[in-house]
């Protein structure tokens, strides 16, 4: 919830409780005199009064007798009431007394009523509010279906370039947009059409939301921001209205940024979409924002934009020109942008002298922006724990850690479980440490983790890889085999803690087939369906236009290419053998081994490399 909702949840609080207050007071002091009896009474008590003449006056209701005692005496006045029993000699009594009489006139019965039927729907008026409130109803009860757009300014979100490392590019890109919002008029003067929407595209936590942001903060103009899944409502009608709406206010305020975070949720591909009740007010929200893009000009400056990990999933109609023409990539950042992120997380942090931010950004190869908040911020709660003034080295290794590899947990292995790991997890470092093309090892682990894998081996790839030659992929193959094949020669069998290694080594093998074209025997040919193919989009594995024979290749190929890296990581370990002894002995005697410790295990003279992906569990 940002400042301003808050604010505003707390504004209309207030109000509820004042028109609470406000009707207690109307009841307690208003009301009530005219329909609250002071005392109640029998109808005997009443008879007794009237035959004693202490009553001056009566009001003869339909259900009520209100009468007033005691006005000419100069006692003090007395109003009572009772039920009326139906007693036909009353007229003739109250006559005979010579008591002032009369019926209650109808209209002031007409108010009682009215009010005694609404009193009892004010609390319910009272829950219905704050259930629209809640829902996002814009804490008016008419207001049913208006958006949720929260307008927050440039200036008061405060976020700018600034506040986001490592996206050059991307700010590069959003230049030209930022120049636009800020003076128009430059624009529109050389009939300059501009794109109307931008998309950022990019894994989770790159960024992508901070950038939009600090896309409106540069340019110091409001950001309307909603994300894909408010829009999914339970009402059918109410995204579309919703879509309407937001477009309504943007283009109010414009020069303006609209904002639309994890549009996958609305933008799906409408023939896969799944429930019918979702698809269809799935498909009225898409409609409803195809036909805002469409219908206005982009000149009025409002500019649309939008973000998605899954771009793939997308409605081909949202990509059209004149709608999210232009797509910005938001990748995982590089070493140097690893370095800006760190940089700009740390500014509120005590940071202790050893602290090598250099080599934390080194380390930390594959990391969103988001592990990057996320390990400063565990940092600082450790060195909060261990009582430290400053957040030290030690405190980053195991937020790292944490943020890799899950929490360490306490209670410690059985012996001779701890020997199988140990082998295990020595194979891996092992073949690791001794294949050319593989990443560093950073670190040996038998320390288990929480998320169930009894040890891990981090390797750290000391440059950004995008592009792997099948050199590199095959060795990782080798990898993830040397911890069975540690288990095979030493203790002669292999265990159940290679299964998750066979499966990652499994479908890497998979891939090099039938994504990458690495086999020579089935040739450079794609033999999956691409991406979001099929009912739902979830078909995966092979095409289903494969043949037996080419389905029975396949098979045949991803074996063999498996078998091969066994082999290989076995051939290596028995060459190596007093190297994985060591090492297995070094693990079960600290738990943690360093890379600096393994390299030195191995009597080739490969150098030490610092390095932090776990590649094997
Ligand atoms: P996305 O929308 O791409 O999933 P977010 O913008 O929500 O990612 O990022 C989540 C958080 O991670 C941000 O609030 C910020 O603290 C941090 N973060 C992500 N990327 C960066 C970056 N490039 N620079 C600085 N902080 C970042
Ligand atoms: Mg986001
Ligand atoms: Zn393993």
């Amino acid at each position: 919830m940002n400042l301003r909702q808050r604010r505003q949840t707390q504004f209309s609080f207030v109000y509820v409780l004042v028109a609470i207050a406000l009707m207690w007071l109307f009841n307690e002091f208003i009301f009530r005199p005219f329909i609250i009896q002071r005392t109640q009474v029998s109808y005997d008590q009443f008879r007794e009064d009237l035959e004693q003449g202490r009553i001056d006056e009566v009001v003869l209701g339909e259900d009520l007798i209100i009468y007033v005692m005691g006005a000419e005496e100069g006692e003090s006045l007395e109003v009572r009431n009772t039920v009326p029993v139906g007693d036909r000699e009353l007229i003739s009594d109250l006559l005979a007394q010579g008591v002032t009489f009369r019926a209650r006139a109808p209209s002031s019965g007409l108010l009682t009523t009215l009010l005694g039927w609404l009193i009892p729907f004010i609390p319910l008026l009272i829950i219905w509010y704050l259930i629209f409130q809640r829902m996002g109803g814009g804490g008016n009860l008419l207001s049913f279906g208006k958006s949720r757009a929260q307008e927050i300014s440039g200036e008061m979100t405060g976020v700018t370039f600034e506040n986001v490392g490592g996206i050059n590019e991307v700010e590069v890109e959003l230049k030209e947009i930022i120049d636009f919002l800020k003076h128009p008029e430059r624009f529109t003067k050389m009939g300059a059409k501009l794109p109307k929407g931008v998309l950022l595209v990019g894994p989770p936590g790159t960024g992508k939301t901070l950038v939009a942001k600090a896309t409106a903060g540069e340019a110091g103009v409001p950001f309307f921001s909603l994300s894909g899944s408010d829009f999914v409502e339970m009402f059918v009608g109410v995204g579309a209205a919703r879509v309407r709406d937001l477009f309504e206010q943007a283009k109010e305020k414009a020069p303006c940024i609209v904002f639309i975070d994890e549009i996958d949720a609305i933008g799906q591909a409408r023939a896969q979409a799944g429930v019918v009740q979702m698809h269809d007010e799935r498909e009225q929200t898409l409609n409803q924002l195809l036909t805002e893009m469409d219908g206005f000009d982009p000149n009025t400056g409002v500019i649309i934009m939008a973000a998605t990990n899954r771009p793939e999933v997308l409605d081909k109609a949202l990509l059209r020109p004149g709608r999210f023409d232009r797509q910005i990539q938001v990748t995982p950042p590089s070493e140097g942008g690893r370095l800006q992120i760190l940089k700009i997380h740390i500014r509120d942090v005590p940071l202790a002298d050893g602290v090598d931010l250099e080599r934390l950004a080194q380390i930390t190869a594959g990391f969103s922006g988001a592990d990057l908040a996320n390990i400063v911020n565990e940092a600082a709660l450790m060195a909060v724990r261990h009582g430290h003034d400053k957040v030290t080295s030690a405190d980053f290794d195991l937020a790292i850690e944490r943020v890799v590899a899950g929490l360490q947990r306490k209670e410690p292995l059985g012996e001779e479980l701890r020997r199988k790991v140990a082998y295990h997890e020595g194979g891996h470092a092992l073949v690791a440490a001794l294949l050319p093309h593989t990443e560093p090892v950073h670190k040996v682990s038998i320390i288990p983790t929480t998320k169930g894998a009894l040890g891990y081996t981090l390797q750290m790839p000391d440059e950004d890889r995008y592009l792997m030659g099948e050199a590199t992929l095959k060795e990782r193959l080798v990898v993830l085999l040397g911890g069975r094949a540690a288990e095979m020669l030493v203790f002669d069998e292999v265990s159940t803690g290679a299964a998750n290694d066979l499966e990652r080594a499994t479908d890497i093998a998979r891939r090099m087939i039938t994504e990458f074209g690495m086999s020579e025997v089935l040739g450079p040919v794609r033999y999956t369906p691409p991406a979001g193919f099929g009912y739902l989009g979830t078909q995966t594995g092979l095409r289903q236009d494969l043949s037996p024979e080419t389905t029975a290749k396949v098979d045949s190929e991803v074996r063999k290419i498996v078998s091969e890296a066994q082999g290989r990581a076995l051939e290596l370990l028995k060459t190596h053998r007093e190297g994985l002894e060591h090492l297995a002995q070094l693990l079960q005697a600290n738990e943690v081994v360093t890379g600096e410790e393994v390299y030195a295990t191995l009597d080739s003279g490969i150098k030490p490399k610092i390095a932090a992906k776990p590649t094997s569990a």
